[in-house]
């Protein structure tokens, strides 16, 4: 059996939903579990409807709520010939939402992000299920709530694999049922409180359902014609590299390349499953394939990550900086889950650089308790691998660089967010 992922751009329109029916029945006597995001930009709707609940504004959560309902329900009315059924099962969800934001009490806010935001996947993948029958391809919707077990770190749950292989076992029969249409990004802990696996998860759940399920190949079609060396919204003259090791595809998503998330390699890799990025506007098209043996690959690739922030920390007790205050460093960022994306450091100082998160001011104020903190934000970090002088000097030119480290194969900058761009 295969695995698809479709994406929230692929599915934010009745056009894209058709195509993905045409992108499965293509391949219609392959047995195939189908994982699917949330439409469009639901999610972030979504987040905006939990801000509104949380304030305990709850005719601004409501009158936001409508207008994500009316965009499922658009795409409903252009989509089907027969609009009931799936009309029937989006009320159902949006009923018990309403009911959520009108009734709950919001005390928890990541526990209340992972019970609200998961909606948009169980939206999505209802409409997805239904339409796929209509369009003559028999298919079982599965609640991923009831399936992949994590933990209960909210909003970054960690897969607990056995026990969801347990569930994933019972659940499925490919000899009887040949195709399932089931959501990314979220889950369930042992208790069945519903949990997410963070931001753009989706791609990280079809590696874990490729694993648990021995998965011949995974594919996540996307709207790039592949893995590019850049992104193309950024940088000009990009190229498409066909073909990637696994180390090579964690190193790029580490480094903040956006075409697949950073997890979802591993799951993959522990089974030797190929992972296949392909182009959703071009499905004829081979695209790339990520797996255990690749040519080198001979151009530069560039990686802009956006929103840093440079924090330097000095021990307030003078005591060196490697030996004694690096644990403890990473600790506290690590309680605040915040994401580290290059490190510096000298005698008497530490520089890190990190996303600029929610939580980031709690975990500087953490440290303030034992390090003297200063730091700058609005910074982008360009990382260049396999990098070429040429290419170093047209990237950086004129830009104010706060902080720069050069392998032999790989340079990093740090500067001022550029606005023009
Ligand atoms: N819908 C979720 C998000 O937008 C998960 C995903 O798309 O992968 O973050
Ligand atoms: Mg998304």
């Amino acid at each position: 059996m295969k695995v698809y992922k479709f994406g929230g751009a692929s599915v934010r329109s009745a056009e894209g939903i058709r195509n993905m029916a045409a992108i499965v029945k293509a391949v219609s006597a392959t047995p195939l579990f189908i994982v699917v995001s949330a439409m469009g930009k639901t999610t972030n709707a979504l987040e905006e409807v939990l801000a509104h609940f949380m304030k305990t504004d709850r005719e601004a959560a409501l009158e936001k709520l409508r207008e994500v309902e009316d965009y499922h329900k658009k795409i409903i009315a252009e989509l089907f010939e027969t609009p009931e059924p799936a009309l029937e099962q989006i009320d159902t969800l949006f009923h018990e939402l309403r009911n959520y934001v009108q009734e709950a009490i919001g005390d928890d806010y990541d526990r209340c992000y992972d019970h609200l935001v998961s909606y948009g996947e169980l939206i999505s993948t209802r409409i997805v299920s239904s339409f796929l029958l209509e369009a003559g391809v028999g298919n079982m919707f599965l609640d991923m709530r009831k399936l992949l077990v994590t933990d209960s770190n909210f909003r970054e749950a960690n897969v607990r694999m056995e026990d969801s292989e347990k569930r994933f076992a019972q659940a499925l029969d490919f000899s009887r049922c040949p195709v399932y249409v089931a959501q990314g990004f979220i889950a369930a802990n042992s208790k069945g409180d519903p949990t997410t696996l963070g931001r753009e998860g989706s791609d990280y759940s079809a590696a874990v359902v490729g694993n648990l399920l021995n998965a011949e190949s995974v594919t996540i079609w996307k709207d790039v014609p592949g893995i590019l060396n850049a992104d193309p919204r950024i940088f000009p003259d990009t190229v498409l590299i066909p073909r990637l090791t696994y180390y090579d595809a964690v190193e790029l998503a580490y480094s903040g390349a956006q075409v697949i998330h950073p997890k979802t390699i591993k799951p993959l890799r522990n089974k030797k499953i190929p992972l296949y990025v392909r182009p959703f506007a071009a499905p004829d098209e081979a695209g790339s394939v990520i797996g255990e043996a690749a040519p080198p690959i001979d151009v530069p690739v560039l990686i802009l990550k956006k929103n840093q922030v440079l924090a330097t920390m000095r021990p307030r007790d003078f005591s060196f900086v490697l030996e004694e205050s690096l644990s403890g460093l990473f600790a506290v960022l690590n309680k605040h889950r915040i994401k580290v994306s290059l490190v510096q450091s000298s005698a008497v100082s530490i520089s890190v650089c990190m996303d600029n998160t929610r939580q980031l001011s709690d975990a500087l104020d953490e440290l303030a308790n034992d390090f003297k903190v200063s730091y700058n934000s609005g910074l982008e970090l360009l990382t260049i691998r396999g990098w070429k002088k040429e290419v170093i000097e047209r990237t950086t030119s004129g830009r104010e660089l706060l902080l720069s480290q050069q392998t032999r194969r790989i340079a990093r900058f740090l500067m001022k967010e550029n606005t023009d761009c």
